[in-house]
C-alpha cells in the first residue's frame, strides 16, 4: 500500500508536541512492515532543512482564491529518517522559522494543502490512502471530494483523519471559504460547524475514517470535545481509537544521543543516579531529595496553572523533602510565577522556561516522578517515554493517561494516579510521591516493572494497516 501523511509536524524536521514525534514515526514502522509511507509537510526554515540534502522533485502553479502562487516540493535525498520526507515551499507563506502562531495560519495551511493536492493531482498513479493529521490538514477529505479541481482523478482515494487533539479545530470565518478551490456549493454545509468555518468537523464529516490517538479519549470526547460531542456522536461508527506508540530508537536510555550516562534496565539505578547529579548540578537542587518534573506546554489543557500552588502546599505540608524541576512554556501568568518562585527555592526547586529537546531527555533520565496533572490528555508521551526511562508517572487518570498508567497500588501496577485535576489531588500525588522514594526497594520493583513494558509502535501499526485494509475492502 502506499500512504501518504499529510502533517504541519514531522520531528526531527519541525516539532511543536506529540504530532510531531507520531508523524516522525509511525511512517517509519508502517515502512518496516513492508508498505510505502511518505510525509509531506511545509518546508519551516528549521535546523532541519539547513543541515540536510534535498533535490526539488517538482514546481508548480495554482491559486489561493486569486492569490496565485509558485510552489516547490523537495524530497530528501537519503532516506534518513526512515521514509521518504517530502517538504513543500511557498515563498511568503511558509517559510518561517516557526510552525504556528501567525496572524495568517489559515491562509498558510490552506495553501499548503492546495499544493499538495495540486501535486499530486500531477502524478501518474494515484496513492491508496491519505492519512491527515489535525486541523492543519483536515480539509483534504472535503477537498478530494468536492473540489472540481480534483475530485475526478482523486475523489475515491481512502483518507484517514487522525485527532492529536481536538481543542484546537482551526475555526475561522465562513468567508474564508473562498480560499478553497472552486467547491460544489451545495456542501457548503459540510464546512461549517456553529456558524464559522470548521476544518476539523469538517474532517470529520468527510475523512472516510477518524481515530484518536487512544480508546479513552474517544469516549471521553463525546461528552467533552471543545464544542465537537454531537458531532462525534453522530459520527461514532467510522471513529476508533488507537494508541500511540513511541519511537524505541529516539527513545532508548541505552542510546539516547542527547546524554552519556547510558543506562539499560539492570544499571538503571546507577544510570539514573548520574543524570540526576548532572541536573542536580546544573539546576542547583539536592540529589539526595527525590527529583519531582514536569515537562510540556504551561496550558490549562496540561494543568499547568495547577503547579505552582501545588509545590508551594507541598512545601507547606508535606515538608521540604523533595526538588521540582520544572521545563515548558505557555501561558505568561504560570512562566511568571514559575519563575517568581525561584526566589523561595532552599536547592530544592528550579524551572526552564522555554523548549529545550535535549534538556526533556535528560529529565526523562535523571528525575525520579514525572507529573502530568492534565485536564485533558489525549494520549499523552511524556508518560510512555517516563516509562522507559524508568521514571514514575504521577498523572491524572483521564484519556491515555488513563490507558497506560495502572497505579502501584493496584495489581501489577507501577505509577501514581489521581482523579481529579485539583491541587488537592495533585499535592497527595506528590505526597505519595516522597512516601515512594523513600521506599527503595518497593522503588526498584516498580522500575524494573515500568522498563519491561512495551510501548513501541508495533502493536499501532497493525491497528492503522487492518484500517487502512477494511477501508480499501469498503467494509
Ligand atoms: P502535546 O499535547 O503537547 O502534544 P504530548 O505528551 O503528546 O503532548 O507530547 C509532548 C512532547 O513534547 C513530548 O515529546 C515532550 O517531551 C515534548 N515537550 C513538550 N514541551 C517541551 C519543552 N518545553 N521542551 C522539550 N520538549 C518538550
Amino acid at each position: 500500500m502506499e500512504i501518504i501523511h499529510v502533517s504541519a509536524e514531522c520531528y526531527p524536521v519541525a516539532k511543536a508536541g506529540g504530532l510531531g514525534d507520531v508523524v516522525g514515526a509511525l511512517p517509519k514502522y508502517q515502512r518496516a512492515e513492508g508498505h510505502v509511507a511518505k510525509v509531506v509537510m511545509p518546508m519551516y526554515r528549521t535546523k532541519f532543512l539547513f543541515e540536510n540534502q534535498f533535490e526539488v522533485v517538482h514546481k508548480g502553479r495554482t491559486h489561493l482564491h486569486n492569490f496565485w502562487f509558485d510552489y516547490t516540493v523537495i524530497k530528501e535525498k537519503t532516506n534518513r529518517l526512515g521514509f521518504d520526507l517530502y517538504l513543500v515551499d511557498i515563498l511568503g507563506l511558509l517559510d518561517r522559522e516557526k510552525i504556528y502562531g501567525y496572524g495568517d495560519d489559515t491562509e498558510r495551511f490552506i495553501a499548503f494543502q492546495i499544493a499538495v493536492l495540486d501535486w499530486i493531482n500531477a502524478w501518474q498513479h494515484i496513492p491508496d490512502v491519505i492519512h491527515v493529521h489535525d486541523h492543519h490538514t483536515a480539509l483534504i477529505p472535503f477537498m478530494l471530494q468536492h473540489c472540481y479541481a480534483y475530485r475526478e482523478k482523486l475523489g475515491g482515494i481512502a483518507t484517514v483523519l487522525t485527532i492529536h487533539n481536538a481543542q484546537y479545530q482551526g475555526q475561522t470565518g465562513m468567508d474564508k471559504t473562498v480560499l478553497i478551490p472552486e467547491w460544489d456549493l451545495y456542501k457548503r454545509g459540510l464546512l461549517e460547524w456553529a456558524g464559522a468555518l470548521n476544518p476539523l468537523a469538517c474532517g470529520i464529516r468527510c475523512a472516510w475514517r477518524v481515530t484518536t490517538v487512544s480508546p479513552t479519549y474517544l469516549e471521553e470526547m463525546r461528552a467533552s470535545a471543545a464544542g465537537l460531542e454531537a458531532l462525534l456522536e453522530y459520527e461514532k461508527g467510522k471513529c476508533s481509537g488507537i494508541l500511540n506508540g513511541i519511537d524505541p530508537v529516539v527513545w532508548d536510555p541505552l542510546t539516547d544521543v542527547y546524554f552519556e550516562d547510558h543506562y539499560s534496565i539492570d544499571t538503571v539505578e546507577e544510570g539514573k543516579q548520574k543524570s540526576k547529579l548532572l541536573l542536580c548540578q546544573r539546576f542547583n537542587l539536592d540529589p539526595r531529595k527525590p527529583l519531582i518534573t514536569f515537562i510540556g506546554r504551561l496550558v490549562g489543557e496540561k494543568g499547568a496553572d495547577l503547579i505552582p500552588q501545588a509545590i508551594e502546599d507541598s512545601f507547606y505540608y508535606i515538608g521540604r523533602k523533595m526538588n521540582f524541576l520544572i521545563l515548558g512554556s505557555g501561558f505568561p501568568s504560570v512562566e511568571n510565577r514559575l519563575q517568581a518562585m525561584r526566589d523561595l527555592s532552599r536547592g530544592d526547586y528550579n524551572t526552564f522556561i522555554g523548549y529545550d529537546e535535549g534538556l526533556s531527555h535528560l529529565i526523562y533520565a535523571g528525575a525520579d516522578f514525572i507529573l502530568m496533572p492534565s485536564r485533558v490528555e489525549p494520549c499523552g508521551l511524556n508518560q510512555l517515554y517516563a516509562l522507559r526511562y524508568g521514571t514514575v508517572p504521577v498523572v491524572r487518570n483521564t484519556g491515555g493517561l488513563h490507558d497506560t498508567v495502572i497505579d502501584f497500588g493496584d495489581k501489577n501496577g507501577y505509577g501514581i494516579r489521581f482523579n481529579h485535576a485539583t491541587v488537592g489531588d495533585m499535592t497527595h500525588g506528590i505526597w505519595r510521591s516522597v512516601e515512594l522514594y523513600n521506599q527503595p526497594q518497593k522503588l526498584y520493583e516498580i522500575r524494573q516493572r515500568m522498563m519491561a513494558l512495551d510501548f513501541s509502535w508495533q502493536a499501532s501499526v497493525r491497528a492503522y494497516l487492518d484500517l487502512y485494509e477494511r477501508m480499501r475492502k469498503g467494509e
